[in-house]
């Protein structure tokens, strides 16, 4: 199958672009070719966006909504065979490419809803026989930047408010995982949405993405994906005075505290540094613990590794897929390297799997270090695949400081029952995400996503937050005194 792009309602196909394989990272199977687009297909995209926006902000937002209804239900529809192939593009096993899915049918009826809110607010003028009022109007053409890991989800996240809000969309997925996208333009096709409103061009970040940011036509640049991106897309997007929303990496910690459920924070622990083989943006990559439990948790962690079946994640036994592909691989390995260099001890895992089954796909074993120090680069830096580090602490003070001592404010979590301890912890932890006696994964959508520090610029996705990335406000006020009445000058009624 070879992809096309999605551009004014029409599928489109050019001679003479350059198409390179979408491979299956569980197996190297070959699924599709991607075409890598460049600027004169985001012009054409930009184009129709813009020419769609005008009648797009005309429609009332409830009948917007009409068609997130429609893609809601259609998302529904599909979800089985949308999960099966966001597992092979992916590599995430089926039970959460499932869930995943089911974030973006989540995010489509709580976003149509937003079609009879997009509330503003009245407030009285100081002047007599004076209305006032703030509404949230649309800005014009949206260019969404996505990454790999969640290719459906975060799409929705961006795509669904700047829709409902009247905004037209350009978005560029990740070429690692297109289908997810290309499914997706089915679906807006299928639901009859407007030409022009959400249009799709495939192709890598340094052309498609570049152009887009630089688009004079696109007002605003929702990004998600690395810090090193994110920089750059902030850099360029600052010189052309755009509106930037960024979210990028975590070093998410689990802190467990002396009084904890063990059993629950091993549980939390493994499905949040593991699960996606630890490719979440909110992935438990750090585990701070208190020194009187760290010898008991290292046991039940380790002995808990034993049930993590590794494989393809069609099979519903597994619950650890491959990485993305061999840079991926790489890159963790080195990590693991460093890791080792640094004089942290390696308690488990600690090699990518290369002998059958595994040698067609890109595996990595769950790894777990302990004895690492705050100091260390591998409890710093954003390593992106299933490997932990363990650092112990003597109290909550100095496990909240070791939280906090990271560049990233993504993701938190604390295990303990005492009320006073969690709610020290949910008050000084510097995250935009905390989980009480849970792991540090499982956002839902109805609230804001993203990231304090060099997680974020401020913005976050999801939740009635997002509609503040894909919106002005407008501050109207309506004079029916029939004279000049001027504020805070005529004082006297
Ligand atoms: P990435 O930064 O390599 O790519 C993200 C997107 O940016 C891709 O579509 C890519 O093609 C594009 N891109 C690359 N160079 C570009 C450029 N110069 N200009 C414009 N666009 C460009 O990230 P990735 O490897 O796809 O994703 C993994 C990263 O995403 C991790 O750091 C992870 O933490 C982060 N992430 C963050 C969140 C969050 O909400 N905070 C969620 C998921 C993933």
């Amino acid at each position: 199958m070879q992809l096309k792009n999605y551009i004014d309602g029409k599928w489109i196909e050019i001679d003479g672009l350059q198409y390179i394989p979408v491979i299956n990272p569980a197996n190297g199977e070959h699924l599709a070719t991607v075409p890598l687009s460049t600027k004169h297909e985001v012009d054409k995209a930009v184009e129709a966006a813009k020419k769609a926006q005008k009648k797009w902000a005309l429609v009332p937002a409830p009948k917007r909504a009409e068609f997130l209804y429609e893609i809601g239900f259609k998302l529904k529809e599909k979800k089985e065979h949308l999960a099966q192939i966001l597992t092979k593009e992916m590599g995430k096993v089926i039970e959460e490419a499932r869930g995943e899915v089911q974030e973006g049918i989540d995010m489509a009826f709580y976003m149509a809803g937003e079609g009879r809110r997009l509330f503003g607010e009245t407030t009285p003028s100081e002047l007599a026989d004076k209305f006032a009022m703030s509404v949230r109007a649309p800005i014009g053409v949206v260019g969404l930047i996505t990454p790999w890991n969640f290719p459906i989800a975060i799409a929705t996240w961006k795509s669904f408010p700047a829709i409902v809000a009247g905004n037209t969309v350009v978005w560029k997925p990740s070429i690692e995982t297109p289908l997810m996208a290309y499914e997706m333009a089915k679906i807006f096709e299928e639901v009859g949405l407007p030409d022009g409103v959400a249009n799709i061009v495939f192709g890598t970040g340094p052309n498609v993405g570049s152009a887009m940011v630089e688009h004079p036509d696109i007002k605003v640049i929702s990004f998600t994906g690395s810090n090193a991106t994110g920089s750059k897309v902030a850099e360029l997007g600052g010189k052309h005075l755009k509106k930037v929303s960024l979210e990028m990496g975590g070093k998410n910690a689990v802190i467990v505290m002396d009084d904890a459920d063990l059993n629950l924070a091993v549980e939390g622990i493994i499905w949040s540094a593991f699960g996606t083989a630890g490719q979440r943006c909110t992935a438990c990559s750090r585990v701070i613990v208190h020194k009187d439990v760290k010898n008991e948790l290292e046991e039940m962690l380790v002995s808990a590794l034993s049930s993590l079946t590794i494989g393809d994640g069609l099979d519903p036994t597994v619950k650890v897929g491959p990485v993305i592909n061999k840079a991926a691989l790489e890159k963790i390995n080195h990590y693991v390297q460093i890791g080792k260099k640094e004089g942290a001890t390696l308690l488990a895992g600690g090699k990518a799997l290369t002998s059958p089954p595994f040698d067609k796909g890109y595996y990595f074993e769950p790894t777990i270090f302990t004895n690492v120090k705050n100091e260390m680069i591998i409890a710093q830096e954003e390593i992106f695949g299933p490997v932990v580090s363990i650092i112990e602490v003597a109290s909550l003070e100095e496990a909240i400081e070791v939280n906090n001592s990271v560049k990233f404010g993504l993701s938190s979590s604390i295990f303990s029952q005492d009320v006073n301890k969690i709610f020290k912890a949910q008050r000084d932890l510097d995250t935009g995400i905390v989980y009480v006696n849970a792991g540090t994964t499982g956002a839902e959508i109805h609230l804001p996503f993203g990231g304090t520090k060099g997680t974020g610029n401020g913005h976050r996705d999801s939740g009635q937050a997002a509609l503040d990335v894909y919106t002005e406000w407008k501050s109207i006020y309506v004079d029916y005194s029939g004279r000049l009445q001027r504020a805070q000058i005529d004082t006297e009624n």
